[in-house]
């Protein structure tokens, strides 16, 4: 093991998040101290009150869950925001860790820092090697100088700063928001919407044909959590399940979970975003981690959760 978490004060940055609450979840499991700030008590984005909380809190370990996120309209609409909020977020978080003492952070990027046409299954040396899916290069940017931010403390300063790239996610606490979520979320609550009213169709953007991977957000948070106890190197390392499938299969799959059994007909003025982006799990299975909840199981989770939440009344 390279990092004990026992005893340790760990800082949640973006604990009400779909990532950092399951990480706050994850964390009851060991024996350390969880801390969190709410947004009206420090604006991440404001570098002195991050600077003040954190050598006033003084974390031993940090996980770098905070960030703007949305699907893919989101992404194309607010670029100025993925940008900008989440370059300040992570550069005053980081900069902020290496000043107060923290002994190890774990940054969370994103599987979109790769290439759109990166060869398949990503593997993290494809980094930097062609030209980003112009609907979400603002994240991704931020995301690929988060990684370099954390590489770069590394080198000049010998910190022990890790990244760790997480997969499409999806789970309990997400954004169930038609505007602003991703695609599983979207297509739970437009599902259930249809089956209740009685619609004959659910609508999907695009054409269906785009693959993705998922992965459950309590499989992450144990992910990230394997990889600050025992990973310290440079590259970041990617999380995910290591099977893919395409939008149209994915609905088809919620369809049955929700019990919707309408048609299902596409909205083609929506994009589609980059065609494929499957991640390489060698790696992290190569640390020893692999994923322990299965799709069909954490869709019907999720889905239970969704039917208790007030955005399953609107
Ligand atoms: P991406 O992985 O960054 O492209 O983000 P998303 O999760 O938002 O979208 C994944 C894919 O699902 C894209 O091809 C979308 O066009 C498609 N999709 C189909 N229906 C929906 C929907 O209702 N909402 C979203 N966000 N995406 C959808």
């Amino acid at each position: 093991m390279t990092y004990d978490l026992r005893g340790k004060r760990v800082w949640v940055a973006g604990h009400r998040g779909m990532v950092g609450s399951a990480l706050v979840r994850r964390l009851e499991a060991e024996s350390c101290e969880v801390l969190t700030v709410s947004r009206t008590e420090v604006d991440l984005k404001d570098q002195s009150a991050v600077r003040a909380w954190m050598a006033r809190e003084k974390p031993d370990a940090v996980f770098l869950a905070a960030a703007k996120v949305g699907g893919i309209l989101a992404n194309d609409s607010f670029p100025a925001d993925f940008l900008y909020d989440n370059l300040m977020i992570e550069a005053n978080i980081i900069e902020a860790a290496f000043r107060s003492g923290v002994e190890k952070l774990c940054f969370l990027g994103s599987s979109c820092i790769y290439p759109k046409y990166a060869e398949q299954p990503i593997v993290e040396s494809s980094l930097l090697t062609g030209a980003l899916e112009p609907t979400n290069e603002w994240y991704a940017i931020a995301k690929i100088a988060g990684i370099k931010l954390a590489q770069a403390y590394r080198k000049q300063h010998d910190c022990d700063f890790i990244s760790a790239m997480p997969t499409n996610l999806y789970g309990p606490g997400d954004n169930f928001d038609l505007n602003s979520s991703h695609v599983m979320p979207a297509l739970i609550r437009k599902a259930h919407a249809a089956k209740l009213n009685g619609d004959p169709e659910i609508v999907v953007w695009g054409t269906g044909m785009p693959k993705r991977e998922f992965l459950h957000v309590d499989d992450c948070a144990d992910a990230c959590v394997h990889l600050m106890k025992d990973y310290s190197d440079f590259e970041h390392v990617n999380v995910g399940s290591g099977e893919d499938l395409t939008i149209l299969e994915l609905t088809k799959l919620v369809c049955e979970l929700v019990g919707f059994k309408g048609a299902v007909s596409h909205d083609l003025s929506k994009p589609d975003g980059t065609p494929r982006k499957l991640m390489s799990a060698e790696k992290i299975r190569g640390l020893g981690w692999s994923p322990s909840i299965s799709l069909r199981d954490g869709l019907a989770q999720t889905y239970e959760w969704f039917k208790s939440s007030e955005f399953s009344k609107q």
